[in-house]
C-alpha cells in the first residue's frame, strides 16, 4: 500500500497541479520573428506565421489543434494552410484533420502509411525522402530526414530567417532521452544526430521540454554516444544488466532531468539492443 502512493504522489507530482484538475497547460511563445511555439501539458509544436497564411508542425492533439486554431486566428488573421508531421507517432501528429478546411500535409515517406494506417489525423498529400523546400514567410523552410534517429520517419524542421530547428523525441536539453530509448535506431541516431548538428542555427525548439542552443544538441549527442560506448564495453565485459546499470553512471550528466529515473531503463534499453542475451 505504501508502495501503491509513493506511485501516486510521483504520478500526480509529474503530471502537475494542472493535470490534476483537468486542465491542460496550453501556451504560445514567441521563438523569433515570425515563429512560435505553442505547448500543449508535455507536447510543444511550432508555427511559422506567412503573409498568407500559417504553416504548423504537429498538431498534437485534436484539443490542442482546435485550441491553437483559434489562438492563431484571433491573434493574427490567418488560416493554417500547411501542417506538417514530424514523424508518425500520435502523440504529436494527432488533431490534424481540425485543419483540413484549409491545409495541405506534409510528412517524410515512410510516416505517411504508417499514419494512414492509424487513421489518428489526416493523411499527409505531400511526402518527401530525404528534403523538402517551402518558400513560406520571405524564407526558404527546410524540411530534412537526418537518418534514421528515434523512428526512420523523424523529421528536422529548419528555419533560417530565425535560425531555429524544430526537432522532436531525438534529442531534449538537459534531460535524458526517454525511458528504453523507444523506437531508436542504434548506432545510427549518433551520425543522424551529427548531421542535425552540422546545419546552421542558433536555437534549438524541442517537442518536449525547454527550448537550447546548438551546445544543448550536442551535448544530448554526447550522451547517447558515451551510454552507447559504455554499455557495448560492459556486455563485451560478461556483465549482467544489473552490474551494468551499477556500472555506467553517466557522472556527467546527473544534473539532467530524469536522470534518477530514466538512467537505468536507458542502461536497459541499450542492454537488450547490444547483448547477445538481451531481447
Ligand atoms: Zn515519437
Amino acid at each position: 500500500m505504501l508502495r501503491f502512493f509513493m506511485v501516486m504522489s510521483l504520478f500526480l507530482a509529474s503530471f502537475g497541479g494542472a493535470w490534476a484538475q483537468g486542465e491542460p497547460q496550453r501556451a504560445i511563445e514567441h521563438v523569433a520573428g515570425n515563429l512560435y511555439r505553442f505547448q500543449n501539458n508535455f507536447h510543444y509544436g511550432v508555427f511559422l506565421v506567412g503573409e498568407v497564411g500559417v504553416l504548423l508542425v504537429d498538431p498534437i492533439s485534436e484539443g490542442a489543434a482546435t485550441w491553437v486554431k483559434g489562438e492563431i486566428k484571433t491573434r493574427f488573421g490567418k488560416d493554417v494552410i500547411m501542417v506538417a508531421y514530424s514523424h508518425h507517432h500520435a502523440d504529436h501528429t494527432s488533431g490534424g484533420q481540425v485543419f483540413a478546411d484549409t491545409a495541405e500535409f506534409l510528412a517524410q515517406t515512410r510516416a505517411a502509411p504508417e499514419i494512414e494506417k492509424s487513421g489518428h489525423t489526416t493523411a499527409p498529400t505531400i511526402t518527401f525522402d530525404q528534403r523538402y523546400e517551402l518558400p513560406f514567410a520571405g524564407q526558404v523552410v527546410e524540411f530534412i530526414y537526418p537518418g534514421p534517429t528515434h523512428t526512420d520517419n523523424l523529421i528536422v524542421v529548419r528555419f533560417p530567417a530565425e535560425k531555429a530547428i524544430f526537432v522532436v523525441d531525438m534529442a531534449t536539453v538537459k534531460r535524458l532521452p526517454y525511458r528504453n530509448f523507444p523506437s531508436y535506431h542504434f548506432p545510427a541516431v549518433i551520425d543522424s544526430l551529427k548531421a542535425v548538428e552540422a546545419l546552421e542555427f542558433d536555437i534549438f525548439i524541442g517537442g518536449h521540454g525547454p527550448m537550447g542552443t546548438k551546445a544543448d544538441l550536442a551535448d544530448h549527442r554526447r550522451y547517447i554516444e558515451e551510454i552507447y560506448a559504455a554499455v557495448g564495453q560492459a556486455v563485451n565485459d560478461g556483465l549482467s544488466l544489473e552490474e551494468t546499470q551499477a556500472r555506467v553512471a553517466m557522472e556527467a550528466y546527473k544534473d539532467w532531468g530524469q536522470y534518477e529515473a530514466w538512467l537505468p531503463l536507458n542502461i536497459e534499453g541499450l542492454y537488450n539492443r547490444v547483448s547477445p542475451k538481451g531481447e
